[in-house]
């Protein structure tokens, strides 16, 4: 039986045409016309003003935070239930990472574990630096509190849409609600450039700097001269050329995700103790992983563990929902917000193959060993 992988590269076939002008052009480098193009394309998209491409999504959470000023010490909140990439730049810079509790309805940061951790971290004396937002499996967070509890409180907000191109917020595109917004376009996410990401904000002052910065901060001036630190953060013009190529399928791929979800839901809507991911009124998720929590209480003792192996002896790779930061060795200690919505998420929720690539047949061989699993 052939490998069903859980998120694998799904190309176009457009993008050999920008490589192709990059060859030709002799623009093999971290600048370039693609890569122009490619923050073009980001920004009409997502109706953000300003694009800096990069070499990573964490590259882009890295300047964000470097921009804001985070340094020695500070104090940064980030979304606990998220990859450890959202949370490592911040100690990059010496800061102390903040964790706050995610919320049952998008299982992204709760706006009410929010607000007590900006309150209980201004009681203490400290100045939170900033926050940063997660949407994961291209869930949208509830941004509108989260904006309002930010700018009650004076905090610049990043958010983290490395999962969530496509996906939308009451119509206003993922990738344009924070002071500083950041995606990614690794291999496994809704589309790839094979490894890069982006900074958009609608500030272009924040974007210069972030081209600079993202150049070994260069001065102007004839000689190599710097006055600040920078980094070799900005993304090929090869790799910029993939990106456009996908751009130009970036709704097919959010459709053809929606309709996997689609598929799965529908055909374990039967199947008691299987909650999937939901949506609430006015989020519309790209569905870049599809996911569900068992409970075994309703599957008579049936784990997501055992789901999960017997999916694996089928030669389908399906993975546990993201371990919480707060219950990760290296971030012991750090300070903790919320209760165990995230670390119950953890334990019993499941992604599912879920590339816009998958065919009929690979869906149905999911579903079938799903409620094959379950009957035992
Ligand atoms: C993938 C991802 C990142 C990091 O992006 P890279 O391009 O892999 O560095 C950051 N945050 C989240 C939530 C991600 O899923």
């Amino acid at each position: 039986m052939n490998k069903i992988w859980l998120s694998s590269p799904h190309l176009s076939g457009h993008e050999q045409k920008y490589v192709q002008e990059a060859f030709a052009a002799n623009w093999i480098a971290p600048l370039g016309p693609n890569v122009d193009g490619f923050e073009q394309d980001l920004c009409r998209y997502t109706g953000t003003a300003h694009a800096a491409a990069l070499s990573s999504g964490t590259a882009a959470l890295h300047l964000a935070l470097v921009m804001l000023g985070v340094g020695q010490n500070d104090v940064v909140l980030c979304q606990s239930f998220t990859f450890a990439a959202s949370a490592n730049p911040i100690v990059y810079q010496g800061a102390v990472p903040v964790f706050v509790d995610s919320e049952p309805e998008t299982w992204n940061i709760g706006p009410n574990a929010l607000e007590t951790a900006i309150k209980a971290e201004k009681a203490k004396g400290k100045k939170v630096k900033a926050v940063i937002a997660v949407h994961l499996y291209g869930m949208p967070a509830k941004m509108h509190e989260i904006q309002e509890l930010c700018r009650l409180h004076d905090i610049p907000l990043i958010e983290d849409a490395a999962e969530a191109l496509g996906a939308s917020y009451h119509g206003q595109k993922m990738g344009s609600f924070g002071l500083l917004n950041v995606l990614s376009f690794n291999g496994n996410k809704i589309i790839t450039t094979s490894g890069g990401g982006a900074l958009l904000s609608d500030n272009e002052a924040f974007i210069q700097k972030a081209r600079f910065l993202a150049t070994q901060a260069r001065d102007n001036a004839p000689h190599y001269q710097h006055s600040e630190i920078g980094y070799n953060y900005r993304l090929s013009n090869i790799c910029a050329g993939i990106g456009r190529g996908q751009m130009e399928v970036i709704d097919e791929r959010v459709a053809q995700r929606r309709a996997n979800f689609a598929f799965y839901s529908r055909e374990l809507a039967a199947s008691e103790g299987i909650r999937f991911q939901p949506e609430a009124e006015g989020s519309y998720s790209n569905r870049w992983l599809s996911c569900f929590i068992i409970d075994p209480l309703q599957t008579g003792g049936v784990t997501r563990e055992n789901i999960r192996l017997a999916l694996a002896a089928e030669n389908i790779e399906a993975r546990p929902l993201w371990k919480p930061m707060h219950l990760q060795p290296v971030f012991a200690g750090a300070p903790y917000y919320g209760g165990k919505v995230a670390e119950k998420l953890f334990q019993d929720g499941l992604c599912l193959p879920s590339g816009s690539n998958l065919t009929e047949e690979d869906l149905g061989r999911v579903v079938t060993c799903i409620k094959k699993g379950l009957q035992a």
